[in-house]
């Protein structure tokens, strides 16, 4: 039964609203550290004097959040964020600021030579704060040795508990196209471009998605894919550095190159499965793209 919505102060009312619409944990629009608070007390100034201090009958506003951002490198004159794969180039030809996170990351990621070292590396590596949150760190699953790399954005609720990339519901309509065009996880890799679950499934942030980025491009170092399939417009624009939608990159071919690769990568991103599970009407253009892929895996070349 559907909670009459007649009292929207009465908090007992809302708790039960919410549980109905689906919200299963209370979080904020801004990530807040936690980690060493006791109590209230560590709530950011701001934060805690503005909630405090919002006249009866007004909604308060959320304080501007510090910590995540002053992490983060400065933003570009539109008042962007950089893409991770900015950050992460930065980075590399030492043209921008080189947050310590990205630098331990590129480290770690380049010493492991094989794909235990490199879960071994993500299990040691400090520098994303997801991980605090996280239950299981989620790599990868699959075949290695398969030519198709499939890499989504995030691991969510369920990919969280048992440790691995899309057995949810999304997970389930990704393996049923894979299906279509005769391809399973015995013969296609599977991970992520975020290993660790953000909480409440928001989207992981510009800046933990560059401290990953380096094991992302390990990854795609070591298993040498024959064909890279980037699932979602994370994942195409944070690995293609490109700022494009996914609605603009979907069914078209690219190259992934990096300097580790002994040839560019032929690679196509496509919807994420959840997207299509909220509009179904895209159905019909995911297909063309699978078909693409299958064209491709079946060439002349193949
Ligand atoms: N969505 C993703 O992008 N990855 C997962 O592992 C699960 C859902």
């Amino acid at each position: 039964m559907q909670t009459p919505i007649n009292d929207m102060t009465d908090p007992l009312t809302l708790l039960k609203l919410y549980t109905e619409w689906g919200a299963d944990e209370a979080i904020e629009e801004t990530p807040q550290s936690r980690f060493g608070a006791t109590g209230w007390g560590n709530l950011p100034e701001t934060a805690s004097r503005e909630r405090l201090s919002a006249a009866p009958g007004q909604v308060p506003q959320p304080a501007p959040q510090a910590t995540a951002k002053a992490q983060l490198p400065a933003q570009n004159a539109t008042g962007n964020q950089p893409s991770p794969a900015r950050l992460a180039a930065d980075v590399a030809t030492g043209s921008g600021p080189a947050p310590a996170a990205i630098v331990n990351a590129r480290e770690a990621a380049k010493a492991a030579t094989d794909l235990a070292a490199l879960r071994a590396a993500l299990e040691q590596f400090d520098g994303c704060a997801l991980k605090k949150t996280a239950t299981n760190l989620v790599f990868a699953d699959g075949n290695p040795a398969a030519d198709v790399m499939l890499i989504g954005e995030a691991p969510g609720a369920d990919e969280d508990r048992q440790g691995k990339p899309f057995v949810g519901v999304s997970g389930q309509l990704l393996d049923r196209m894979m299906a279509a065009i005769g391809l399973d996880r015995t013969t296609f890799y599977i991970t992520n471009v975020c290993f660790w679950r953000p909480p409440g499934n928001r989207k992981p942030t510009e800046a933990e998605l560059a401290a990953q980025l380096p094991f992302v491009t390990r990854h795609i170092e070591l298993v040498q894919p024959k064909v890279l399939v980037l699932v979602g417009g994370s994942s195409a624009q944070g690995l293609l550095g490109l700022n494009d939608g996914i609605t603009r990159l979907r069914g078209r071919w690219f190259e992934y190159r990096s300097e580790n690769l002994p040839a560019p990568i032929p690679t196509i991103p496509i919807f994420h499965p959840a997207y299509l599970l909220r509009q179904p009407g895209l159905k019909r253009e995911a297909w063309r793209d699978l078909l693409k892929l299958q064209e491709h895996l079946s060439g002349p070349s193949k």
